[in-house]
C-alpha cells in the first residue's frame, strides 16, 4: 500500500497505473506486492491510463510458476474522486480488483477498491483490509 501511494503521488498530476500481485484465498484477493507499469497514454495522462501490455507480460512471465499471480490493477485519479469512470468500466475484467486512488494536490486523499459486478455492467466497492504491522489478522 505504501508503494502504491508513493507511485500515485510521484506521478501527480498524471495518472499512474500498476499491477497488484498476490493470491486468491477463499475468494478473497490477497495482495502481496505491486508492480509499477508505464502509462502509455501521454496525450491525456491527466485523466486516462493505458497500462503498457509489455509491463503486464513481463510481470506474468516473472510470476510464472511462483505462488503469486496478478490479482488486480491500481491507478490514480488526479484531482478526481476514487470512483471508477465510464472508461474504467469499459476496460475492466472480471475477477480482478481495481484499486483507485484520488490524489489531490499531490497527496493521496482516498483509496477505494472495486470489482466488476457479475453482470459486468457496473462496479461494486469491495472492502480493503490492511493487517496491522506485526499483528495477526482477526
Ligand atoms: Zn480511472
Amino acid at each position: 500500500m505504501e508503494e502504491i501511494h508513493a507511485h500515485m503521488e510521484e506521478a501527480y498530476p498524471h495518472e499512474c497505473c500498476g499491477l497488484i500481485v498476490g493470491s486468491v484465498n477463499d475468494g478473497a484477493r490477497v495482495a502481496a506486492d505491486s508492480r509499477r507499469c508505464r502509462n502509455l497514454n501521454t496525450e491525456r495522462a491527466r485523466d486516462r491510463y493505458e497500462l503498457d501490455p509489455r509491463d503486464m507480460l513481463r510481470a506474468q512471465r516473472e510470476l510464472d510458476g511462483g505462488p503469486w499471480d496478478i490479482v488486480g490493477i491500481y491507478h490514480s485519479h488526479p484531482d478526481h474522486p476514487s470512483r471508477p469512470s465510464g472508461t474504467d468500466l469499459a476496460h475492466a475484467w472480471a475477477g480482478w480488483s481495481y484499486m483507485i486512488g484520488s490524489v489531490v494536490q499531490g497527496r493521496v486523499a482516498s483509496v477505494q477498491s472495486w470489482e466488476l459486478a457479475d453482470a459486468g455492467d457496473r462496479f461494486e466497492e469491495e472492502s480493503v483490509d490492511i493487517p496491522t504491522a506485526g499483528g495477526e489478522e482477526n
